[in-house]
């Protein structure tokens, strides 16, 4: 066995990490759990309890409606924050609301309806399933052709193969920034520019790649985007989303459920819809201010973390899962089935083995390391650099060995749970 990663290394990098010190701004509670999966739902950042106490007493029990001018901006103002913290897009053009899947199905239809004439959608085989039940569902009721694209379950779509498909017709092409099963992350400018080239106009789905890799939308000629709130950017399970519309496109989309706030002149009340100017026009109800308000500690994190250290933190927790696999776990029959370079990597690492489910279970129970299963035969590990240790990948890694060397996953259940 190569004892050439000792602790102590990892020790030293911990002591060397400027990012240690907001490990503390979360909850960590049980010091031996080692959690690696911020990428599914972030941890909860020590603030929030407070923060939240105080809206639900003061802005909710003592203000009551007078709240409501300040609240009804909230979208706005943390859609901000996003753009300038984590996405890399100018003022007014993201906004937080609803579920990322309601705001792909909303963002794809406008898209699709300001499409002319072209039939064509285009979405990775492997893509995030909800985002392709979603285009399904489009593409039926409007009798579209709905493309998926092969791709390799480790690499992701090959930007060849997706250039190969980007004929005439093709109105949309929605991918993940990082897809949520291999972690390999796109080339954002080279996937806009091709299909710029052609007329369509591409969808991203960064639920996995916000709060982890740092995303230039403005630089990178981004049109439209989606994404998750309650993964790397730790605001709460179900927290709601945010999309993005490239200021140049606001004008010219109308999304299909035509709610009152997205109505021009909201509070007159008028008798036909008619879309409001600017981001407004892709909001549809009352916004879940209690479901909203932990974005801002969450944020506070971010922003003080800076999304550049956040990444280069990220890679090199990356690279350890990646040499630590290599050196530890390979005589066992796992493989790394993510890209193994860290500029094609967000911010988690799939390991490849036939007994994934069962070996991501007993490694919960008995390991007491959380990641997740991923079908059909993949452990998921995700590192989140604002509180994860590099002594905590070198703990998991080492607690996978022993759990590999003694077959310690043989009495774990392997049927199917309602959760993986
Ligand atoms: C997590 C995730 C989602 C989740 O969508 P919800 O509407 O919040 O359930 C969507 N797309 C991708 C790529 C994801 O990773």
């Amino acid at each position: 066995m190569r004892e050439d990663f000792p602790r102590s290394v990892a020790k030293e990098l911990d002591a060397a990490d400027p990012l240690a010190h907001l490990r503390d701004r979360f909850v960590i509670g049980d010091d031996d759990l080692v959690y690696l999966d911020g990428n599914s739902l972030g941890r909860l950042p020590a603030a929030t309890p407070a923060h939240l106490d105080r809206l639900v007493r003061q802005g909710w029990g003592e203000q009551l409606v007078r709240s409501w001018p300040t609240w009804i901006e909230w979208g706005h103002r943390l859609g901000d924050r996003l753009a300038a913290h984590a996405l890399g897009a100018r003022p007014g053009e993201v906004v937080v609301s609803d579920s990322t899947s309601v705001n792909l199905y909303k963002l794809a239809a406008a898209a699709l309806d300001a499409a002319g004439d072209r039939r064509t959608v285009l979405v990775d085989a492997e893509e995030f399933p909800s985002d392709r039940y979603v285009l399904q569902g489009l593409a039926e009721a409007r009798r579209l052709t709905l493309r998926m694209l092969p791709s390799d379950l480790d690499q992701g779509l090959r930007l060849d193969d997706l250039s190969a498909a980007l004929t005439d017709d093709v109105a949309l092409v929605v991918l993940s920034a990082v897809a949520y099963r291999s972690g390999a992350l796109q080339d954002l400018a080279a996937v806009n520019a091709a299909a710029r080239r052609v007329g369509a106009v591409v969808l991203w789905d960064l639920s996995h790649a916000v709060g982890a890799v740092p995303l230039a939308l403005s630089a990178t000629g981004a049109d439209l985007a989606v994404g998750c709130t309650y993964k790397y950017l730790n605001a709460g399970p179900g927290a709601p989303a945010f999309l993005y519309v490239r200021r140049e496109w606001q004008a010219r989309l109308r999304q299909p459920i035509q709610g009152w706030f997205g109505q021009r002149d909201q509070f007159v009340m008028g008798a036909d819809y008619e879309p409001a100017p600017g981001l407004d026009r892709f909001l549809v109800g009352t916004p879940p201010i209690l479901a909203l308000a932990p974005l801002d500690p969450a944020l506070d994190v971010l922003a003080e973390a800076g999304i550049d250290r956040v990444r280069a933190k990220g890679r090199r927790l990356g690279e350890m899962i990646v040499e630590l696999t290599d050196a530890w776990l390979t005589p066992y029959g796992f493989r790394v089935a993510s890209p193994r370079d860290p500029d094609r990597r967000g911010s988690h690492v799939s390991l490849y083995h036939p007994e994934a489910l069962r070996i991501s279970r007993a490694l919960a129970t008995d390991g007491r390391v959380v990641g997740d299963y991923r079908t059909p035969d993949r452990l998921r590990l995700g590192a989140a650099p604002l509180y994860t240790r590099y002594v905590d990948v070198w703990d998991a890694l080492r607690r996978l060995r022993d759990l590999a060397e003694r077959r310690g996953w043989e009495g774990a259940p392997g049927a199917p749970s309602r959760v993986t």
